[in-house]
């Protein structure tokens, strides 16, 4: 598989980070709403349950959108695509399924271990 050229990763990156942004904002739009209902008869466990989830998706969509500037920094200053721990390439497969990662294979799965 060719390697990309770092401006379709950087458009890639954009795309993905104004989606991150739109889904956070909405979650954040929700969350504000659902403020507003705690008086109603709904069970208060699933309620709790509800908003914990919510949290966790919030809390995961931020996770991602930082994991998407730091690809972003790394295009700008040429170390993209090379493994933070290491510093050899990362498999451009990889890349293409996960474009936000930092870690090649071995480091990823040795920091796993
Ligand atoms: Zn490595």
């Amino acid at each position: 598989m060719a390697v990309k050229k770092a401006s379709t990763r950087r458009s890639e990156l954009e795309a993905e980070q104004a989606r991150l942004l739109a889904m956070i904002a909405q979650m954040e739009i929700e969350s504000d709403e659902n403020l507003g209902y705690g008086n109603h008869m709904a069970d208060d466990a699933t309620e709790a349950f509800e908003q914990a989830k919510d949290m966790a998706l919030l809390q995961n969509a931020q996770r991602l959108l930082q994991q998407v500037r730091d690809a972003l920094r790394r295009l700008e200053d040429g170390t993209y695509g090379k493994c933070e721990s290491c510093h050899e390439p990362i498999d451009p497969a990889r890349l293409e399924a996960l474009p936000y990662l930092t870690l090649c294979l071995r480091c990823q799965q040795r920091l796993e271990a």
